[in-house]
Parts: structure tokens; C-alpha cells; sequence
């Protein structure tokens, strides 16, 4: 049991669930089963019909996360409301949880900035996660589902979604017509930067280094994809003098042509590292270049509303492949091989 909230709200990870017992990669997260309980006040239960994976996960499997098993993984979930200690819902509605852990108390959080909050966390690695039958989380995670979405749509979009959301807008304040260049296409965050972008009017460009993620990424709307390697002549060339934002979460692997991709004055936003933690960087370039380093995670829950909202109105997005719960390794084995294009969901139904 994990503590969630100032108000002692426990999240609660349910009934069939996906567990990380050994530090071993996908082989150490394995099925077991777990007694329900009834929802305390001022929480939701939620029976959860789709959950998704991120490489968050991957890296809890692989004991990267100094998280102590057993831990339920997987931070997104949506599913049908099966009892609730909160009036605002009741059973039968169908809802999408709010992907992140804060105390809703102190005074960051009662100012909307979520991320600001000392107990900031991220479901399935700071609690127990929602790859599991029923997910017992303060009523104030839930948020009603977008209509337009399947089960699996509405598990893959809240992470990524969120994180990338925040980021192209809160952080580097994108605007219709600029250009934006996202590293590393494929991932779950890249994917979701690049349709955001795209329903923000951006032109949007792409790097990989796997030619049918490159394809993929073309098909979803950029105007060009090219090759992870030296990719910022190849950008220059398709942009006059370079991009006005470029999304990262690669680091040290291509920081440096990330710097090179954008003209003066423009905005590099990052989320992560999967390259590795340290990165060197050419002072000058920073300074001399008038850029703007952002660094960003998750987001706030008015920002996850912002998503609803855009999803409202057409925003969607792209599911690389299901799995049921019971194959959870090998959907976390398709991460560890890097082959996805977009998220990787576990289905709950049947
Ligand atoms: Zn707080």
C-alpha cells in the first residue's frame, strides 16, 4: 500500500495485476493476484479495461529505478468506475486517470502547479500502478474519457500525452507556423509530440534511426524524417536557417545535433535521457546562440484537461500494439527492442 495523498488517500493496485518481483528485465514482472477491497472516502475504484506501458517500466523491470518490488508497473489506465467514495462519480462512468502522484493540499497544488508539489510522483513507480483489475486512486486522479476514443486509445495517450502537452506549450510556448524538430520518433512521448505539434499548426520534422519508424512518422504528418546521424545539416537544409523548437528526451546521444538544429534565438525542451545521464555541451553555442534549454516532466492537471480538450476536438493517439495482461513480458519485451511506433497497451477485456 502507498500513501498518495496529505489526506492518506492509498492507491491501490487490485486483483489480476502485472508485478515487478526481479530486478532480471520483462522476465521479472509477472501475473499474480491480489484481494479487492471497497474504496475508502474519496476514492475511486476503477475496473480498469486498458492500461499502457512506458519505457519507465522497462527500466523498473530492469532495477534501474531504485524502486523496492513488489511494485504494480504502468502509470496510464482507463476503465469503468466499479465503486466510488466520492460523489462526483458513480458507478458505470467511464474515466481516464490523471497519470501523476501529488499531495492536492499544499499550496503548489492548490495553485494548479501539481508539478511544483513535494510529493510529485508518477503512478507504477512512486505507488502501484494501474496494470491491474481494479485501481483504487483519490478521486481527484479521475477525469471522464474522451468519447471519440477506444479503451486502448484512452490507456495510451495520459503520460505521454501530458508530458509532451507541457512541453510544446507551457515550456517552449510553440506557436502556429513555427517548426519543430522531434528526436528519436517511435517513442511513446516523440509520437504524441508530433501529432500535438501537428494539431498546434506546427510544421513538424523528425529524426530516427530505423527507416520504418522514419516512414511512420511521415504517414502521421511530418514533413520530412531523416536519419539520427549528423541530422542537423539535413534540418538546415530543410528549414533555411533551423528549426524554431526542437523536442528532446534522447540526451547525450543527440544533444549536440539537437543544439545545431535550431536558429538563433530558438528553444530546445527536454523530458528525458534514455541515451544516459550526463551530457556535454558547447557552452557557446548555448550563449552565443540566444537558446532557451527547458527541461520539463509530466504536467498539471489543468494541462491533462488541456489534453481532454484537444482530444475533444480531434487530437489522437497512435496505439503501436495490445497485449493482454496475462502477455505483459512480451509487451515489455517490444519495448526492450525498441520496435514500437507509439504505445504499447495491455488489455484487461475478455
Ligand atoms: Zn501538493
Amino acid at each position: 500500500m502507498t500513501l498518495s495523498s496529505a489526506t492518506g488517500i492509498a492507491v491501490l493496485s487490485q486483483g489480476r495485476a502485472a508485478v515487478y518481483e526481479d530486478p532480471i528485465g520483462p522476465a521479472g514482472v509477472r501475473i499474480r493476484e491480489r484481494p479487492k477491497t471497497e474504496p475508502v472516502a474519496g476514492a475511486v475504484a476503477v475496473a480498469i479495461r486498458a492500461s499502457s506501458i512506458n519505457h519507465l517500466d522497462l527500466w523498473l523491470a530492469h532495477g534501474a529505478q531504485k524502486v523496492t518490488p513488489p511494485r504494480v508497473i504502468a502509470a496510464d489506465g482507463a476503465g469503468v468506475v466499479e465503486a466510488s467514495g466520492d460523489p462526483a462519480w458513480r458507478p458505470g462512468d467511464e474515466v481516464v486517470l490523471y497519470p501523476t502522484l501529488c499531495c492536492w493540499e499544499c499550496e503548489w497544488c492548490r495553485s494548479g502547479q501539481n508539478v511544483r508539489c513535494a510529493k510529485f510522483g508518477v503512478i507504477g513507480e512512486h505507488s502501484d500502478g494501474t496494470a491491474c483489475e481494479l485501481f483504487h486512486i483519490d478521486a481527484r486522479n479521475v477525469f471522464r474519457k474522451p468519447k471519440g476514443l477506444s479503451w486502448e486509445e484512452a490507456a495510451a495517450f495520459p503520460l505521454t500525452f501530458l508530458t509532451a502537452w507541457r512541453m510544446l506549450t507551457t515550456r517552449a510556448r510553440l506557436q502556429a507556423g513555427e517548426t519543430v524538430l522531434v528526436v528519436g520518433a517511435g517513442a511513446g512521448v516523440a509520437v504524441a509530440a508530433i501529432s500535438i505539434a501537428k494539431h498546434l499548426g506546427a510544421r513538424v520534422f523528425a529524426t530516427s534511426r530505423s527507416e520504418l519508424k522514419r516512414k511512420r512518422a511521415v504517414e502521421l504528418g511530418v514533413e520530412a524524417a531523416f536519419d539520427s546521424t549528423e541530422f542537423s545539416k539535413q534540418v538546415r537544409q530543410a528549414t533555411g536557417d533551423g528549426v524554431d523548437v526542437v523536442f528532446e528526451h534522447v540526451g547525450p546521444a543527440t544533444l549536440t545535433e539537437s543544439m545545431r538544429s535550431i536558429h538563433m534565438g530558438g528553444r530546445i525542451v527536454t523530458c528525458g535521457s534514455t541515451s544516459g545521464v550526463k551530457a556535454e555541451i558547447a557552452m557557446p553555442r548555448l550563449f552565443w546562440g540566444q537558446m532557451d534549454l527547458l527541461g520539463s516532466t509530466m504536467g498539471n492537471a489543468s494541462e491533462f484537461e488541456a489534453v481532454l480538450k484537444a482530444i475533444d476536438n480531434g487530437l489522437r493517439p497512435v496505439v503501436d500494439s495490445t497485449y493482454p495482461l496475462a502477455d505483459v513480458k512480451a509487451a515489455l519485451t517490444r519495448l526492450d527492442a525498441a520496435e514500437q511506433f507509439g504505445k504499447v497497451v495491455l488489455s484487461l477485456e475478455g
